[in-house]
Order: structure tokens, then sequence, then C-alpha cells
């Protein structure tokens, strides 16, 4: 994939268009409109470059490559998807055979050192690697292979990052991310599938500033992955209030209940799900019904989905203990004080030190 921003910007965009541009890209960075000149500035000297990515593809379902091409910014898709010159990806590609194969290699001798590695899907290892196979080459090769000459090496999804569904239990074909199969620096977009704009927004930042953004201890830009979705989570009043759901679906008012009760994982899950939205900004698991399920960790999927995580249950407890000392009160603090209170007795213990833990081991990777 070619972007040749410089053509773009010469042929289709007014200097107003650029700032306009320079300010979505602010947007998706999460930073502030005082960074758009500086954005701007590094725009100009980017469309000086071209920048190539090989995206190789393994044991997946091509969920996240549907995810990419959904990307629903239009102006920073224009910017990035109407430039592209289709250099090697498995699933979008037209060339197949010796063809596909002589691209690859010819991209990767062309753009030694410069060009971006993105991998989707988990490497199989066992047995060297031989349940999944490219043009007769194990894919545990392959990727070695292409990492060596790239600039930046991208793991696109949670099972390029960790793993993820072809590495659970009982992981036959002994499936590994990316950084346990390559170490070095990996940029892990994790995700089931992964937000188009955390992997747009990370190829920009590269773009723009030639370095990897900061990552956390999993690896993951911490711009979108800086907070638990629990932080911002529409129904984080009712988990104070000790307000919980019983069943799936159940009628007004207790629709915006939390959904700790089964088994949400948003208590111990880094993303920006709540603020960002999926399908253009339509809305996000927990919003729909669903609890969120961790997608964004090392340990996802979880078989015991709908089961209350053990610092929710504490929650849960302390509120039920709450609410039958305060039916048999006769002096009686309100209902919701005194549930509020057990509960963020247990739950703003949890947080204290998970969030002090977030800190200590959270670093600047570059
Ligand atoms: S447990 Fe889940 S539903 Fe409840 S407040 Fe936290 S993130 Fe929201
Ligand atoms: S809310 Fe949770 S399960 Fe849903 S996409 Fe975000 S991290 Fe994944």
């Amino acid at each position: 994939l070619m972007f040749e921003l410089d053509k773009v910007f010469r042929k289709k965009f007014s200097r107003r268009d650029f700032l306009k541009y320079s300010s979505s890209l602010a947007v998706l960075l999460g930073l502030s409109e005082l960074y758009v000149p500086q954005i701007a500035k590094a725009l100009e000297s980017v469309t000086l470059k071209k920048q190539t990515v090989i995206w190789l593809s393994g044991a997946s379902c091509s969920g996240c490559t549907v995810s990419f091409a959904n990307t629903h910014y239009p102006s920073v898709a224009e910017l990035v998807l109407d430039t592209l010159s289709i250099k090697y990806h498995e699933t979008l590609m037209a060339a197949s055979g010796d063809a596909a194969e002589e691209g690859l290699q010819e991209a990767i001798k062309q753009f030694e050192g410069k060009y971006l590695m993105v991998v989707e899907g988990a490497i199989p290892t066992k047995q060297d690697g031989i349940y999944c196979k490219i043009a007769g080459t194990t894919f545990l090769d392959k990727v070695k292979e292409v990492s060596k000459g790239a600039a930046y090496n991208v793991a696109m999804g949670t099972c390029a990052s960790f793993g993820g569904i072809p590495a659970s239990g009982p992981n036959p074909t002994g499936c590994k991310g990316l950084r346990d199969v390559i170490g070095g620096t990996v940029v892990n977009i994790p995700g089931c599938p992964a937000h188009p704009d955390w992997l747009v927004g990370t190829i920009v930042n590269l773009l723009l500033f030639n370095k990897v953004p900061g990552l956390d201890r999993h690896g993951r830009p911490q711009m979108f992955y800086g907070k638990l979705i629990h932080d911002n989570c529409p129904r984080r009043g009712s988990y104070e209030e000790g307000r919980f759901i019983k069943n799936h679906g159940e009628e007004l008012p207790d629709i915006e209940a939390c959904m700790g009760t089964k088994g949400c994982r948003g208590p111990i899950t880094s993303a920006d799900c709540p603020r960002r939205l999926w399908n253009s900004g339509v809305n996000f698991c927990i919003a729909a019904n669903a609890p969120c399920a961790g997608c964004v960790e090392p340990d996802f999927p979880q078989m015991s989905l709908y089961e209350p995580i053990p610092e929710v249950a504490k929650t849960i407890k302390a509120a039920e203990a709450a609410r039958d000392k305060s039916a048999i009160s006769t002096l009686g603090a309100s209902l919701g004080g005194a549930i509020a209170g057990a509960a963020a007795g247990a739950g703003g213990m949890y947080y204290a030190q998970e969030k002090a833990k977030r800190k200590a081991t959270d670093k600047e990777e570059v």
C-alpha cells in the first residue's frame, strides 16, 4: 500500500482543506486543537515521503481487514485510502499465485528499511509453523522475513497482538502473537476486530511524527487504550448506586443498570469505545446492551464470559448487603446512599490498586 500524499495535496486540496484535514487528524489522534499548526507542519513534510505498507494475514477471520475498510472519518479515509497502491495484501489484492509472491519480494527489496509491516491474525508456531503456509512458506517464516526489512511492525487485532481466539485453549497449533515471535518493538492494535480509527490513527501518527506513539505495558498506543471502559461507561452511575441487571433485556428503567452481573469486563479493559463508538459513531457494546467482553486484552477470549469478574462480584455483594441492611433499618440512610457507600468501598479500593499498577507499568516506547 503506497500513500502518495504529495499527489493528494497538490491535486485536490486547498489550504483551507489542508487545515481542515489537520483538524480531523487532531480529533482522530485525541489531540487538542492547539496541535493543528504542528500537525499541518508535519503533514507538509510528509508530502515529500512515500510510505509502503505490506499487510500479511495468518490465522484470522479477516475481520480486521473488513473493519479497516470501514474507517469512518471520510476526510482521513480519503487522505489515506484514496492514495493506496496495493503492494501486498492477501485479502484485497487482485494478483494471485507467482505474481503475488513476486510482488511481495519486489516490495521487500525496493523499500527495505522503509516499509510498514501490518500482521493480521495469530502465528501458528508448533511443528515449525506447518499449520499455516503461504506460497510454500510457513506464515512463521514469512513474518520473520518481512519484519527484518520493516521500519515499523504493527499487529492488527487481538489475534496478531496476543494470539486471541486461535490461541485460546487447547491451542493445538501453538498460535502466538507477533511480539512473541519476532521480539523488539511491535505496535499492538488489539480488538476483535480492531477499530479502524486505531490503525488509521497509528499509521497517521507514524507518518506525521516518524516515531512509534507512546505504548502501554501491552504494547498498545496509549492514545487509544489509555483509559478503562468502566471510567467512561454510561452505566457507571448505576454501578456506583449498586443497580445491577438480573437478566438481559430487562424492561426500562433497569435497562440502564450496570451489567457487571453478566460478566462485563469494563473495569479491567482499556479502550476508548465509549467515547469513540463503533460503526461510524453509532454505538458500542455496552450501550447496545451487551457486556464488554474485554476483546482488547491479552486474556481474551475468556470462557467464563457471563460470570461476574471477581472485582465486580465484590461490589455486587457489598451492594446486596447494603440493600438488606437498609431494608431492616428503621432510621435508614437513603437506600442509594447506603449502597453507594458500600459499593464505593469495595470498588474504590480496587481502582486505587489498578490505577497505581497501570501507572507503574505503562511506559513510553519510541
Ligand atoms: S461494570 Fe460494565 S456496565 Fe457496569 S459500569 Fe462498569 S463498564 Fe459499565
Ligand atoms: S466495549 Fe469491550 S468488547 Fe466491546 S469493542 Fe470495546 S473493548 Fe471490545
